[in-house]
């Protein structure tokens, strides 16, 4: 598989980076991305490949169920870092279909040691929609409760983000905006979530 790497890089030297030589040296030295997205770390959900972006413009933050901790070391340094000082103008949560994280909210995971801790940071998502819903019988219901579940956690997390200061001044100062964003595998489609 790792060969593969160094085979795909060759590609990618060729067609890409050759050809887009200037604007790779101009990358060499600085970056001025204008977005921060915070997304699944599911392997179908490529930031850059379903918006083609160029190299340099999002700045990213990958993690299971494109979630916002609100007590992690790890997030609040990149949030940080892409507010304060790279100063981009917009931050992204997006979300998308068939996610893993949030169908382990109906399954027991309780032999792993991780995973529930952390998708615990999504499971309000799944309450506000059970109780918007009520309880799901026919394939349909099932369905739908799963689409809003997604939905729902986007909202969640763009919740969360609210609660870090540096955000809600940034924001409340115009500096940035918030946008949920969701994927749809099924599509290729990546539509705004209100
Ligand atoms: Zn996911």
């Amino acid at each position: 598989m790792i060969d593969s790497f160094i085979e795909g890089n060759k590609i990618f030297l060729e067609k890409d980076f050759e050809r887009k030589k200037e604007r790779y040296m101009q990358l060499t030295t600085s970056q001025h991305p204008t977005v921060l997205w915070i997304g699944c770390s599911d392997s179908r959900v490529n930031p850059e490949r379903i918006t083609h972006c160029r190299a340099g413009e999002l700045f990213t933050h990958r993690n299971i169920g494109n979630i916002v901790p609100t007590h992690d070391w790890n997030f609040a340094t990149v949030l940080e870092y892409a507010v304060n000082h790279l100063k981009v103008q917009d931050i992204v949560v997006c979300g998308h279909s068939d996610c893993g994280a949030l169908n382990a909210l109906d399954v027991d995971m309780s032999k792993d040691s991780y995973i529930p801790l952390w998708i615990n940071n999504a499971c309000e998502a799944q309450i506000r929609v059970d109780e918007r819903l009520g309880e799901a019988k026919t394939p349909e219901d099932k369905a739908l409760r799963k689409r809003e579940i997604e939905f729902e956690n986007i909202r969640l997390q763009l919740e969360h983000l609210r609660l870090y200061p540096l955000v809600a001044n940034a924001e409340n100062a115009g500096r940035v905006k918030l946008h949920g964003l969701f994927y749809n595998l099924e599509t290729g489609e990546l539509s705004k979530i209100a």
